[in-house]
This record gives structure tokens, C-alpha cells and sequence, in this order.
């Protein structure tokens, strides 16, 4: 690597969680090029860094290839929330293979380290309960969430084959449900969806019974899994999320009893393939990266409450 500080690329970098990776990175000194095409991403995210010198922000969509000089390539350019991805299923598939190429192409010129952000929905609607790396999932290949559990499926097999053909330097992290500020409050999220719906006094909308299950992760903390496992020597595939387990319904009652506990919970249809269960198994991050989330669902829906507040007042 060249002397001065570390120059890093974040793909997706004006989006929810794009957006705090970049304030660690520039709280740490280091040089940042965020790119976005701002489908599902906000200037107001980097607003704070516009016209700082160590920061550069580029309107590009991944799909296409471009050329830029950079040790660190952080992808996470990709729609991650059912109603955006569901949009336009063809082009989040095209995100997913053909940004990932390309970004992998890039990473092979100028020899950067690439860091794929990956997603618990490879596991699908699993059969097995944690979900261990190990576990090769159950991902129906032709439903409605295919174009973005498939999509990142192949974009670490690129990954891989990239390892195994060129000798790139990867990492892939499987995230799992991640909330914060910064989400937006129409993203159909269920952590944004109740807090937003609590706040304006209707009704909070549990699809199904409320029964399934989540495991929620604060913002800060998986940004601190993801920059120790682009430091470490582990390339993954490595699960981050938080192994607290909640049914939604016990989410639906902890974010009315915060806000309005009167309010009521109204169910409604249960979305095509909706996985059952998720709870990341994090043996390995703990092993790997001595990682272990820190703050309680508890604890991470004040601030984001805080922030949904502000943002609808
Ligand atoms: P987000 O939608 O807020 O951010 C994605 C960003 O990528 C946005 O800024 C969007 O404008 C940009 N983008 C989308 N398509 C693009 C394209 N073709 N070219 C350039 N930019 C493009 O979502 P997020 O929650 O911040 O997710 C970031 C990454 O983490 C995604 O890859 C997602 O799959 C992954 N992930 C997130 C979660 C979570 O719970 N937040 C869970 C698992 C995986
Ligand atoms: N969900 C819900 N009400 C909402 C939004 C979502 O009950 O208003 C449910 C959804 O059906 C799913 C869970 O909450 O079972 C998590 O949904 P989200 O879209 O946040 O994440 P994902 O399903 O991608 O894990």
C-alpha cells in the first residue's frame, strides 16, 4: 500500500449503512470515494463530508465498470429492502452479478482488497436454527426474493472464483437485520415500518401472526464487525448480526411500549417466501474477529426512535 492515508471506495456509500461506514472511515483519517447511484441512498447521509478533503463523492451505478485508484473496496451497493428490491427484480440481479463483477474487476487491476457485503438471506427460509456459514440454505430460485438472495449468492461465488483464479483478496460478511438511523422511513423495513408507524399514531402492521422470528443488530456495532473483518486475515463468509432472537411481535410491543403503548397491532398477509426464523450463529466472528455485538435491542431503538422523530417533525 502506498505511504498516506488508506484510500477506500464504498459502493453504496450514501445509503443507511454505506453512509455510517464512511463517518468511521473518515473519523479514522482515512480517504474515502463514495459511490452511489442514490436509488435507495440519500446526499444527506454524506452531507457532512461534502467539500472535506479526504472525501470525493461519485454518482456512478455499479452495473457499469469504472476505473479509479483505491486499496479498499467496500461493496455494499445494492438495494437491501423487499420493496426496493422488488422494484425492479431484473435490475437488483444485474446489481448484485454485474456490480460485484465489476468490482471485483477492479479490485484484480489495481490490487485492492474487496469486502462483498453479503446477506443472511442466502440462508432463505432456513431449516436449520442458528444458522451457522456452513449452512447452504434454502432459497426458493423462483420466488419474489430470488433477485436478491440468488443475486448474493452469486456475487460470492464471483468472489471465490476471483480468489481461486486471480489470488484476489476477499472478504464476504452474511449480515443479518441491521437498524439505525439513517433508515429510510418508506423502506417497508419492519424496525423503520413500526417505529414510523407509532410515531404518526396508527396502527403497527404485523404480517402473519407476528410469529417468525428476527435477530436485530444496532448500526455501530456491525460496522465494527464489518472494518475488523476487511482488518483481519478471516475472508469469510463470516455471519455479523446480533444472536438476540425476537419474535416481531415482541418488537411490535417493545417499539408502541416506547411510544404509545395504546396503540394497536393489526395483522395482515404474510409476504410470498417470508423466512420463518433467522438468528445468526457468530462462533466464528467471535473466534475470528472477537466480535460480539454490544447494544440491546433495547438499547438501539432510543436513538433511532430519536432520529424518526427529528425526520418526520
Ligand atoms: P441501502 O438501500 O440503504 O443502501 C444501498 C445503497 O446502494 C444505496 O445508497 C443505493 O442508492 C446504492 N445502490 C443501489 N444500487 C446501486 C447501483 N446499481 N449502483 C450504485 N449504487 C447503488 O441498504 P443498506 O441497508 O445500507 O444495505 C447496504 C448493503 O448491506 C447492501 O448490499 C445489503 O444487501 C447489505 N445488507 C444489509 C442488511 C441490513 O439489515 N441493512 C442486511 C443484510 C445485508
Ligand atoms: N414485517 C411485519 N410488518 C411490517 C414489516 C415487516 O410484520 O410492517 C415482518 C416481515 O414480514 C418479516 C419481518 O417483519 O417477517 C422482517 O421484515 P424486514 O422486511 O424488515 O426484513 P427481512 O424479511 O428481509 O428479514
Amino acid at each position: 500500500m502506498p505511504a498516506g492515508p488508506v484510500r477506500n471506495l464504498v459502493t453504496g456509500g450514501a445509503g443507511f449503512l454505506g453512509s455510517h461506514l464512511v463517518d468511521r472511515l473518515m473519523h479514522a483519517g482515512e480517504e474515502v470515494l463514495c459511490l452511489d447511484n442514490y436509488f435507495t441512498g440519500r446526499k444527506a447521509n454524506i452531507a457532512q463530508w461534502i467539500g472535506h478533503p479526504r472525501f470525493e463523492l461519485i454518482r456512478h451505478d455499479v452495473t457499469e465498470p469504472i476505473k479509479l485508484e483505491v486499496d479498499r473496496i467496500w461493496h455494499l451497493a445494492c438495494p437491501a429492502s423487499p420493496i426496493h428490491y422488488q422494484t425492479n427484480p431484473v435490475k437488483t440481479a444485474k446489481t448484485s452479478f454485474l456490480g460485484t463483477y465489476n468490482m471485483l474487476g477492479l479490485a484484480r487491476r489495481v490490487k485492492a482488497r474487496l469486502l462483498l457485503a453479503s446477506t443472511s438471506e442466502v440462508y432463505g427460509d432456513p431449516e436449520l436454527h442458528p444458522q451457522p456459514e456452513m449452512y447452504r440454505g434454502c432459497v426458493n430460485t423462483i420466488g419474489p426474493r430470488a433477485c436478491y438472495d440468488e443475486g448474493k449468492r452469486i456475487a460470492e461465488t464471483l468472489c471465490f472464483d476471483y480468489r481461486r483464479m486471480h489470488g484476489s483478496e476477499i472478504r464476504i460478511a452474511r449480515i443479518f437485520n441491521t437498524y439505525g438511523p439513517r433508515m429510510l422511513a418508506d423502506d417497508g423495513r419492519v424496525v423503520s415500518n413500526f417505529i414510523v408507524q407509532a410515531l404518526r399514531n396508527e396502527p403497527l402492521t404485523l404480517y402473519g401472526d407476528g410469529s417468525q422470528t428476527r435477530s436485530f443488530c444496532y448500526v455501530d456495532d456491525l460496522i465494527e464487525g464489518l472494518i475488523r473483518l476487511m482488518n483481519g486475515d478471516h475472508i469469510g463468509p463470516i455471519n455479523l448480526g446480533n444472536p438476540n432472537e425476537f419474535t416481531i411481535r415482541q418488537l411490535a410491543e417493545q417499539v408502541r411500549s416506547r411510544i404509545n403503548p395504546d396503540l394497536p397491532l393489526m395483522e395482515e398477509p404474510l409476504p410470498a417466501d417470508d423466512p420463518r426464523q433467522r438468528r445468526p450463529d457468530i462462533g466464528l466472528a467471535q473466534r475470528e474477529l472477537g466480535w460480539t455485538p454490544s447494544v440491546a435491542l433495547e438499547q438501539g431503538l432510543d436513538p433511532t426512535i430519536r432520529w424518526f422523530r427529528q425526520l418526520l417533525s
